[in-house]
């Protein structure tokens, strides 16, 4: 399957991608725009802030990758190969939401059960991986937050502190000497040499686990809680457009949100 990477999410390149079109802001794109058409539902909300916490994400990595020197090899994309994130409700929404505002024909297939993964091991990661696609991922702008923050998030010592370890897939060649371990890097040692801090996993998590309290038990793997996703907002969308009838005509079948 040829991967369906929007115009706009050419733009968007993953981890790995060369560092000057690393960091590109994802705010104004085809994602946000349409999303009154959610009306004031939890489901837009969730979405909004989502969106918040991807945008603050990006500007705390965009801070932490120019003044490191570690930086992931360009179109690596290790990290998803034997991996399928479990996701919360609202990474599902924000995914569903921006198959369906950029008109992806995959937001069919999802609903019901015909999609097929671009690689020929569907059962063993990420069903959006595609190995033959030099970015891998093919919902980039719309992935879910773990795939945001790996390789470029630190986590805290029980005294509270910031750690980092560099991910065992990232380069160290041509490093200085002091840097080509892939040990934990200790807050002192970072501030130092570095003069800046990486954004801390588990503090992005709890913003987005306190966008639903009640769900945050409930991660589902990614490849169950998209249809799930994809089907509530269409519900939403059928009530905000007055048809809220199961016997309306086509309405789960997936357009273009922006026309
Ligand atoms: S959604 Fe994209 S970045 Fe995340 S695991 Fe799947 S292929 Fe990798």
């Amino acid at each position: 399957m040829r991967a369906l990477l929007s115009p706009s999410a050419e733009a968007f390149l993953p981890c790995g991608a060369p560092r000057a079109h690393a960091i590109v802001p994802l705010r104004g794109t085809s994602l946000t725009r349409d999303l009154e058409r959610l009306g004031e539902s939890r489901i837009a909300e969730s979405i909004r802030g989502m969106d918040s916490i991807y945008a603050e994400t990006d500007a705390a990595q965009a801070a932490w990758k120019l003044a490191s020197p570690f930086h992931c090899a360009e179109g690596c994309g290790s990290c998803c190969v034997g991996f399928e994130p479990d996701v919360l409700e609202s990474e599902a929404l924000y995914l569903a939401w921006h198959l369906l505002s950029s008109g992806d024909p995959r937001s069919s297939s999802l609903l019901d059960g015909s999609y097929v993964s671009p690689r020929s091991d569907p059962e063993a990661g990420c069903p959006f991986f595609d190995p033959s696609n030099p970015y891998h991922c093919t919902v980039y702008e719309g992935r879910t937050l773990i795939c945001r923050l790996f390789a470029y998030t630190g986590d805290r010592g029980k005294d509270g502190s910031i750690r980092w370890k560099p991910c065992k897939f990232l380069p160290l060649e041509g490093l200085d000497g002091g840097l080509q371990r892939r040990s934990q890097y200790a807050e002192g040692e970072l501030r130092e040499r570095f003069g800046a801090l990486p954004p801390v996993m588990s503090d992005i998590t709890a913003q987005a686990v306190a966008l639903d309290p009640d769900g945050a038990h409930s991660r589902l793997p990614l490849r169950e809680a998209l249809p799930r996703a994809l089907a509530k907002i269409l519900m939403v969308l059928r009530f905000t457009n007055g048809s809220p009838e199961p016997e309306s005509p086509d309405p789960d079948i997936p357009r273009p949100l922006a026309s």
